[in-house]
């Protein structure tokens, strides 16, 4: 079924009673070409590209929960084409340009939104820095406007501009930036994926990966033993774990980050805003709730919620910044798992075991990564080589500590630092 306006005012009219369910529940299989373990937003893009690119459609996604219940969503929605250094650069840049083409060709609404995302700094270093990053982003083929005091109190009249910490000294604009509606990217997927043939199978937990002779054969679930020429672990928070059930270990280390929506108010936020020095970002809902977040709980976990200090952080550090937010009440918040690599940047590559891949290492920014980490991940499994916007993050950096692309020179936690 393909979703129009005309067919939307007729449902409307009649009582919604004509809705189809947006994808199958089929049963396993016992063989596939492709495995997916994880159905969060990298599993299904990858089975919709392996589909749609490469024309791969005996595709099974795995997911142990439902299909959203992961990272995907559960993030602050934050798109963007802001990275500086040469691998990530052209990866989140390709991804930026599938994601404005992404809602007509998956014929679904996932809200995004390019309201422009400004990075605030405070200091002239950091003024020299955001312009370097600014020049990079342009280099690129990205856009970046380096805004003075004047320029921000234009866009953002609300911040408090002489915060005596943290005065506001101007902002790096990318009007191409903004959000989406997380979970609508996830079902997006999901549907394409399901109609080109791909099964997603709900509730099917993978407990054991089936290697014989160094190749892999398939993998045990909660369902059953299903078979597979190639299997892809992608399972952000998770990938230690199934990784482990091939006996690998992989440079990941699993932290909390959460997130905070306020209760409804009238529009007031217009951009993305993030607060650098106070590890603080915001946006607005299309429902009114203020979205926002900080940085990584102080300690490794698989729990998917996060500590009081944490939150009292994040509130200090957006009420110095944003007095008037003070004034809203705090309705939901949670917490994700985020699959942290030493460098901060990810890992899309082949293992040591044959016809084995992972994707993996999207810290705390894989929201944004997800068509180009479907389409890169989707070109090595059936070319069986990287792709160019790919090549660099590999295991191999960790491995010898060339090539490590470390982003902020923070390396994965910036509370450490
Ligand atoms: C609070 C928060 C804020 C964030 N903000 C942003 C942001 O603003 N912008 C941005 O770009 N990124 C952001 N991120 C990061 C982003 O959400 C993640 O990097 C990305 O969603 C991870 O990829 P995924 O969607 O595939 O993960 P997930 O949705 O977590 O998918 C992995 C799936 O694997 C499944 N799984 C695990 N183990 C198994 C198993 N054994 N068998 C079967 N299935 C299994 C899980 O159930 C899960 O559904 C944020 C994350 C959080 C938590």
């Amino acid at each position: 079924m393909r979703y129009n306006a005309l067919k939307i005012l007729k449902e409307g009219l009649t009582g919604n009673k004509n809705w189809k369910p947006v994808w199958r529940e089929p049963e396993p299989k016992s063989e596939y070409d492709v495995i997916i373990i994880g159905g969060g937003g990298h599993g299904l893009a990858t089975a919709y590209y392996l589909a749609k690119n490469h024309g791969i459609t005996n595709v099974a996604v795995l997911e142990k929960g439902y299909i959203g219940s992961g990272n995907v969503g559960r993030n602050t929605t934050i798109v963007r084409a802001n990275y500086m250094i040469p691998g990530n650069s052209e990866f989140y840049s390709h991804s930026l340009k599938l994601w404005e083409t992404m809602e007509s060709e998956l014929n679904y609404n996932a809200m995004h939104s390019q309201r422009g995302v400004i990075n605030l700094f405070h200091s002239d270093g950091q003024r020299d820095a955001a312009a370097r990053r600014g020049n990079m982003m342009i280099s690129q083929g990205d856009d970046a406007i380096l805004l003075d005091r004047d320029g921000v109190r234009k866009e953002l009249p609300y911040l408090d501009f002489d915060n005596h910490r943290f005065p506001v000294y101007g902002g790096l604009f990318h009007k191409r930036g903004g959000n989406a509606r997380h979970d609508a990217v996830a079902w997006g997927y999901a549907r394409a994926a399901d109609q080109l043939g791909v099964d997603l199978i709900q509730k099917c937990a993978v407990t054991g990966i089936d290697i014989v002779n160094g190749k892999v054969t398939g993998v045990q679930t909660s369902l059953g033993p299903i078979r597979g020429k190639k299997v892809a672990i992608v399972v952000a928070g998770r990938s230690s774990e199934v990784a482990a059930m091939a006996g690998l270990e992989v440079p990941i280390e699993s932290h909390i980050l959460q997130a905070f929506v306020s209760e409804g108010l009238k529009p007031a936020i217009n951009h993305v805003v993030t607060f650098g020095m106070g590890h603080f970002y915001i946006s607005q809902s299309d429902k009114g709730g203020l979205v926002f977040g900080g940085d990584l709980d102080f300690h490794a976990s698989y729990s998917q919620r996060g500590n009081l200090p944490m939150m009292e952080h994040v509130m200090e550090a957006g009420m110095s910044l944003m007095p008037a937010i003070g004034k809203a009440k705090v309705l939901r918040s949670w917490g994700g798992i985020m699959d942290m690599t030493p460098d901060g940047s990810f890992i899309i590559d082949k293992t040591e075991v044959e016809n084995l891949y992972m994707d993996c290492g999207w810290c705390y920014g894989g929201f944004k990564a997800i068509p180009a980490s479907g389409w890169c991940m989707a070109h090595l499994m059936a070319e069986d080589k990287p792709h160019e916007v790919a090549k660099k993050h590999t295991f191999d950096r960790f491995r010898t500590g060339v090539g490590l692309m470390d982003e902020e020179s923070k390396g994965s936690q910036h509370n450490l630092h």
